[in-house]
């Protein structure tokens, strides 16, 4: 077991181990749980747009299929490594046990900057990876999908390499989500991150009995994830005062107007941190120039005193260095593995209560579950109905979480809880364990 610093699959065995002791889970099941089925390392070696051939390292990491096939996006980050690849397929195992979901867990990456590559360059990287993975990967055994600096086109390349190397025998679709809508991706996949944390917000909220009304709100990263969850609670009546992307944020006091903010991004490529987007009131804006709005870093944005700290760009972010300094009185986990166990015990002990990753943020698996199912049965649903079904499924899931929750312990505790219990009766049902005494597989072979 790797024990680096911040090692984030370090952080998912530590808590499994400690979890799996609480709930005096099967010593087997963790055993099981705390190792990888099956880690694929491939060389990329790809034809630069120069003529020189450049070599990338790529990885799938296939955690545990125990409820269905293996399911999990795919990375491109400078920061990938097998580390970091094992953690993520790991926590994708727990996320799709949480919100009930026939699907086991996985997790690919590639050791790069996409920014430095051309989108030839990158279209070669990426079909390169998947000609790689071969058989590895398919719509019944391991299903990728988009993550950091992965999209919809990524996905588009992916399919269309994937059934060339498969003579485009039926069902190739389905060996992917996150497409293009014409391509057979889902209506409203892209915002389903943004949307499922929203929900699990507004449950979480609902059932402790807490106001919604006007809640200061701070993003980190603005992706994928952020920006969609950040112009979701914008029109659901949450205040947005911070966002931020890798090279720091803005803030105002007052709330920043998201729909501009996206709007200026489209346009510009990128976050310009020189611009003010507040959200004024209509007697505001006829006034003088707002004044308020202040550059800020991503330490800073995440050391505001806000409502919810919503981190949602990559891992370690909230560490034992600046978890002391958090002033926030809720956080929404949307990355994944953005506070490291010992941060975790700081926020405990300082009473701020962290919807998990592994909850907060399944609204995008979920949603790509509904993508196969679509692509499987060849027959597609309207986006009030996948919303619906989503919303409801995210709600159903954070009760499920809140009821695990044991007066002592964390949500994180709780919502690993649940995925240990769900996938230890999966295992046990399909004999990959001896069952103790205690443990009841459902089916008994002696009469
Ligand atoms: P993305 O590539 O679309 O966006 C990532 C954002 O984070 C960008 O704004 C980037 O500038 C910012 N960022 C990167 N490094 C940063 C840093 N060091 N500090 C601050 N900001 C930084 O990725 P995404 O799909 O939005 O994913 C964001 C997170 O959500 C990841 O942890 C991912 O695993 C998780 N997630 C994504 C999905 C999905 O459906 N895309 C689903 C579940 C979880």
């Amino acid at each position: 077991m790797s024990k680096k610093k911040n090692s984030p699959f370090f952080s998912f065995t530590s808590t499994l181990e400690q979890v799996g002791r609480s709930i005096d889970a099967h010593p087997d099941i963790i055993a099981l749980l705390s190792v990888p089925q099956k880690v694929i390392e491939v060389e990329l070696p790809i034809e630069k747009d120069t003529g020189e051939i450049a070599i990338y390292q790529g990885y799938r990491v296939q955690h545990n299929n125990a409820r269905g096939p293996y399911k999990g996006g795919v990375r491109f980050h400078p920061n990938v490594d097998l580390d970091e690849m094992k953690a993520l397929a790991a926590w994708m195992t727990l996320k799709t046990a949480v919100v009930n979901i026939p699907f086991g867990g996985a997790k690919g990456g590639i050791t790069i900057d996409p920014q430095q590559l051309s989108d030839r360059e990158l279209q070669r990287l990426a079909r390169r990876y998947i000609a790689q993975l071969g058989n590895n990967i398919g719509p019944t055994n391991d299903i990728p999908a988009p993550d950091v600096n992965t999209n919809s086109q990524i996905m588009a390349w992916f399919t269309d390499e994937y059934s060339r190397l498969n003579n485009h025998h039926e069902h190739i679709t389905a060996t992917f989500t996150g497409k293009p809508i014409a391509l057979g991706g889902s209506l409203g996949r892209e915002a389903a991150t943004g949307l499922g944390g929203l929900t699990v917000l507004q449950e979480y909220l609902a059932q402790t009995k807490q106001t919604q009304s006007n809640l200061t709100i701070a993003v980190q990263g603005f992706g994928n994830v952020g920006s969609n969850f950040a112009c979701l609670a914008d029109q659901s009546g949450f205040k947005v005062v911070a966002i931020s992307d890798a090279e720091g944020g803005i803030y105002h006091p007052q709330g920043l107007d998201i729909p501009s903010v996206i709007k200026a991004i489209q346009h510009g490529g990128k976050l310009d941190r020189n611009l003010c987007y507040p959200k004024l009131s209509v007697e505001q804006a006829g006034s003088s120039a707002d004044d308020s709005c202040q550059q800020i870093s991503n330490q800073e944005l995440l050391e505001l005193k806000v409502d919810v700290l919503v981190p949602a760009a990559i891992e370690n972010q909230i560490t034992a260095d600046n978890a002391a300094q958090i002033q926030a009185r809720l956080i929404l986990e949307l990355a994944n593995g953005p506070t490291t166990p010992a941060a975790q015990d700081i926020l405990d002990q300082k009473k701020i209560p962290v919807i998990p990753d592994i909850l907060a943020n399944a609204g995008g698996v979920t949603v790509s579950y509904y993508e196969w199912t679509q692509n499987i049965q060849n027959l597609y649903w309207s986006e009030k109905a996948i919303n619906s079904k989503l919303r409801q499924k995210m709600q159903e899931s954070t009760r499920d979480v809140l009821s695990e929750q044991s007066p002592s312990g964390n949500l994180r505790q709780a919502a690993y809880a649940l995925a240990i219990r769900r996938l230890q009766q999966s295992m046990l049902l399909r004999g990959w364990v001896r069952p103790r005494p205690q443990d009841t597989a459902g089916h008994s072979l002696s009469h």
